[in-house]
């Protein structure tokens, strides 16, 4: 399986460490040409003004776009749930605006930058550690959204179809089970293609 990391800013390293841990090939994706043959793509955090910015620049926000409407799975952490939110709080228009939530920023941001808790998450642990860097959360979502996961009632890791949202780090940590949960959405979704051949 060859998955993609959007590798225009961000923390990029980490999740291709993770991706090979779990024995898929980690594709840092620069330019349209590096999304072909993906199998899943990976929307690291960092600053999603930034991100959006230099999207545009590399001419990548299309393409992405309709390879998510064709069905290729994607997980967005932080900045790149940001991106994948159909709304975001504040702005007239979404970034790519595929996964049916409203998302809003720096949520957690006034008093504390920067925090580790250990979240219970829905199918996956009740044990899992996420790091949270003045990160968003997910306001509201639409009914076809399964909540994985809230810290203090706030919603922080849902999946809708072939999108998963993380509003925290996984990947700054050395536990890999969410980056598994996104590898088994990806396996489902290649199996779900080859018997419909
Ligand atoms: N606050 C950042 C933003 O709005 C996201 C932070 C992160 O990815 N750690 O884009």
């Amino acid at each position: 399986m060859k998955i993609g990391v959007l590798a225009l800013q961000g923390a990029v390293r980490e999740q291709i460490r993770q991706i090979e841990q779990l024995g898929c090939e980690g594709i840092e994706v620069k330019s349209q040409a590096d999304l072909q043959g993906l199998t899943g793509l990976v929307l690291p955090g960092g600053e999603s003004t930034t991100m959006r910015k230099l999207l545009d620049r590399f001419q990548l926000l299309e393409p992405i776009r309709s390879l998510a409407q064709k069905g290729l799975p994607m997980f967005g952490t932080c900045a790149g749930l940001i991106l994948l939110a159909k709304q975001v709080a504040g702005r007239n228009e979404p970034h790519l605006g595929l996964m049916d939530i409203v998302i809003e920023r720096n949520s957690f941001g006034r008093q504390v930058d920067s925090f580790e808790v250990e979240l219970s998450v829905r199918g996956v642990g009740d044990d899992i550690p996420a790091v949270f860097i003045r990160a968003p959360h997910i306001v509201s979502a639409g009914e076809d959204v399964e909540i994985l996961a809230r810290l203090d009632g706030r919603i922080v890791l849902a999946k809708e179809g072939h999108y998963l949202g993380c509003a925290f780090h996984p990947e700054l940590t050395e536990d890999i089970r969410i980056m598994q949960y996104f590898v088994e959405m990806v396996n489902k979704t290649l199996l779900a293609k080859n018997s419909s051949i």
